[in-house]
């Protein structure tokens, strides 16, 4: 198998240290990673201004760009062939519910999935990455689980989180759907020294939900979870009620 592994953390993050340790057992590795944190960039496209990749060690590429940008080089550009898996992560911080639309990791694997490659997600839920290096091993136990199949389903990815406890206390895998937030407090209003007002996105507390079968509450309660996403958004059970509204233009 040829791997293709990126993230969002940038090329020197220890969480993509840890996926390209688990991801050797599956065949031969390349990273195309951002040459700097790309965190909350969702799906964006660089578009106005050249790419650039630089070959910072064997194997590994860090580019100007975005993990979507990461994953359109390295699928057409940089690696010698197309890849026969794409792995994103592992993220520093959970991406679960409404996190997976915000989130550049997930991202980069939905534009794999795009491009008809099998991809895994891979995030670490905690807020520091104390037992993020123990994963490695479960990783290299579960990857070829997911992605050595022959039934791996067309436009699907696979979205991982980490419990933030040692590898070795974790009790099993979850399949989950995704979760929701039941409050975020992340916007901070301050003044800058100038004493103009300003605006920070990020941090504060969250809360989820706690309905079982979610993420959230696997990784709550010590399991891996691993939530199948897929790229069609649209509301099929709406389609029927939306078309009696009988709009007309
Ligand atoms: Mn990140």
């Amino acid at each position: 198998m040829l791997i293709l592994c990126t993230n969002d953390d940038g090329y020197m993050a220890p969480g993509l240290g840890v996926l390209v340790e688990a991801a050797q057992g599956l065949g031969e590795v390349h990273v195309v990673a951002p040459d700097r944190e790309q965190s909350a960039t969702s799906h964006s496209l660089t578009m106005h201004v050249p790419l650039r990749a630089r070959n910072v060690r064997d194997g590994w590429h860090s580019v100007t760009g975005t993990p979507t940008d990461c994953v359109m080089l390295g699928t057409q550009a940089i690696l010698p062939r197309r890849p026969d898996v794409v792995l994103s992560g592992v993220n520093h911080g959970m991406n679960m519910g409404e996190d997976v639309l915000y989130s550049g990791t997930v991202s980069a694997a939905m534009e794999a999935t795009i491009f008809g490659i099998p991809a895994v997600a891979v995030s670490y839920a905690g807020r520091d990455d104390v037992h993020m290096a123990s994963y490695a091993g479960l990783l290299a136990r579960l990857l070829p689980q997911l992605v050595q199949r022959n039934d791996y389903p067309p436009e699907t990815l696979l979205n991982i989180n980490l419990p933030a406890i040692p590898a070795s206390e974790v009790k099993g895998v979850r399949v989950t759907r995704l979760g929701r937030r039941v409050f975020t407090d992340s916007l901070t209003q301050g003044k800058d020294p100038s004493g103009k007002p300003y605006y920070w996105i990020g941090g504060g507390n969250i809360e989820w939900g706690l309905d079982e079968g979610t993420d959230y509450h696997a990784v709550a309660e010590g399991y891996v979870s691993v939530t199948p996403l897929h790229l069609d958004l649209t509301n099929h059970a709406l389609l029927r009620d939306v078309a009696s509204w009988e709009l007309s233009a």
